[in-house]
């Protein structure tokens, strides 16, 4: 065996050389080491020596959850954190003031967002986000997810409300028969003058009726 410096219980890091293995297919001697953590890692005595290798992935492993946690707390500041939290709320939280629209309607945020602010910062600053801008469904009746979001001008995202909630509404008689085709519940509610809210309640199945007449919303495929 060639001439060679015994790195046997020495210790580099958090690895604690316990035997030595076989070479390296270049010729380099390699150790066996076991972690602070438990595990054991097999090591060349120049990564040992040159303090390259320290652990047996453990510390590298630490140190990135620990930045990142860093990097996600100091983004807290940021203004697209109350966007994340607040939508998270309405699709979430049943004692949201808006629930009954998001999450009392099927509207969900897709997990990746869910579970990880940082994912759904990198989504938003690579896909448009500028301050001022809201986040806005390009299918209102789809989820929170990146297919489906965009950021918009307020502008738009209220032009893009309105089209759904005005949808097209159709009041029927008790046979099923329509008595007339209105462009929206406020529409159909200015001409009877009844309550608009009683027709949408009607439209999402929460009445049977309201003023004596059965309403739905016009399928538009
Ligand atoms: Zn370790």
């Amino acid at each position: 065996m060639s001439k060679r410096i015994d790195l046997y219980g020495k210790r580099f890091g958090r690895l604690v050389v316990v035997s030595r293995q076989a070479n390296s297919s270049n010729g380099h001697a390699r150790w066996k080491c076991v972690c602070d953590c438990g595990n054991e890692k097999v090591v060349s005595s120049d990564s040992l020596r040159s303090g390259k290798t320290i652990s047996c992935g453990c510390y590298s492993r630490e140190r990135f959850i620990k930045e990142n946690r860093q990097v996600t707390h100091n983004l807290r500041k940021h203004k697209l954190y109350g966007v994340w939290r607040s939508m998270k709320e309405r699709c979430t939280c049943e004692t949201h003031c808006s629930y009954k629209d998001y999450g009392g309607r099927g509207i969900t945020v897709c997990e990746e967002w869910l579970n990880d602010f940082k994912v759904f910062y990198d989504w938003a600053i690579n896909n448009g986000y500028r301050e001022k801008l809201t986040i806005d469904r390009i299918n209102n009746d789809k989820g929170y997810y990146p297919e489906n979001c965009r950021w918009v001008t307020m502008d738009i995202q209220n032009k893009n409300k309105r089209n759904t909630i005005n949808r097209s509404i159709l009041q029927k008689d008790e046979k099923g028969n329509i008595v007339n085709r209105w462009n929206s519940s406020t529409e159909a509610a200015r001409a009877l003058n009844i309550d608009a809210s009683h027709i949408i309640k009607c439209c999402k199945g929460k009445y049977k009726t309201a003023y004596g007449f059965y309403w739905c919303y016009e399928r538009v495929n």
